[in-house]
């Protein structure tokens, strides 16, 4: 079994949630177990070790893109910011609003979290219709920091989303895709 197959035979797939038809893939089988949870975060370790992808500071999405970005951060020995549902941060913030199936979310971030020029490696667990990854990068953007790479365990190809996340210029790297 290579990563990407012994990391997808650990997802977890949850029919009809959080609504009828939803086929919810989740990923908590793969933190619990403490192998898995290692194999999981040395793929991307080691890929971001290598001195041409190596970022400067890796953003979490909020909520489980934290539990990632922040272990890979750490062994990548990279600070890490989150980009947080609205209403959660306390000092001065930029926002984006963006689209879902139904109505609209907000995300902020810290105007102090990244410098114009850094190269940000932007982290989530899964792309659906790439609406929140998307949104990530242009508040990393609105700071002048540049994403080098977004990156999530699971990619939906069939919802477009990373497909129109490459077509906007972001560079993605994932382990596992469902169709
Ligand atoms: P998108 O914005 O449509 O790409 O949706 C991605 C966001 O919604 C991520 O933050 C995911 O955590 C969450 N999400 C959507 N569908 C799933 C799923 O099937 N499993 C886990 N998270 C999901």
């Amino acid at each position: 079994l290579n990563v990407n197959d012994y990391l997808k035979s650990h997802m977890r797939t949850v029919p009809d949630w959080p609504a009828p038809g939803v086929q919810f893939r989740d990923i908590t089988p793969l933190l619990q177990d403490p192998r898995v949870f290692r194999v999981l975060i040395d793929a991307f370790v080691h890929r971001y070790m290598d001195p041409a992808l190596r970022p400067d500071v890796v953003a979490g999405l909020d909520a489980r893109g934290f539990i990632l970005g922040s272990v890979i951060a750490y062994e990548l020995g990279l600070g890490f910011v989150p980009i947080r549902k609205k209403g959660k941060l306390p000092f001065t913030t930029v926002e984006e609003t963006y689209e879902l199936e139904y109505g609209s979310a907000t995300v902020e971030l810290h105007t102090d979290a990244v410098k114009p020029g850094q190269r940000v490696l932007l982290i989530d667990d899964l792309i659906a219709t790439g609406g929140t990854m998307m949104a990530g990068k242009k508040l990393l953007e609105k700071l002048g920091a540049t994403v080098m790479e977004g990156a999530a365990i699971v990619d939906l190809p069939e919802l477009g989303g990373s497909d129109k996340l490459r077509q906007g210029g972001l560079q993605l790297f994932t382990l596992v895709a469902f169709e």
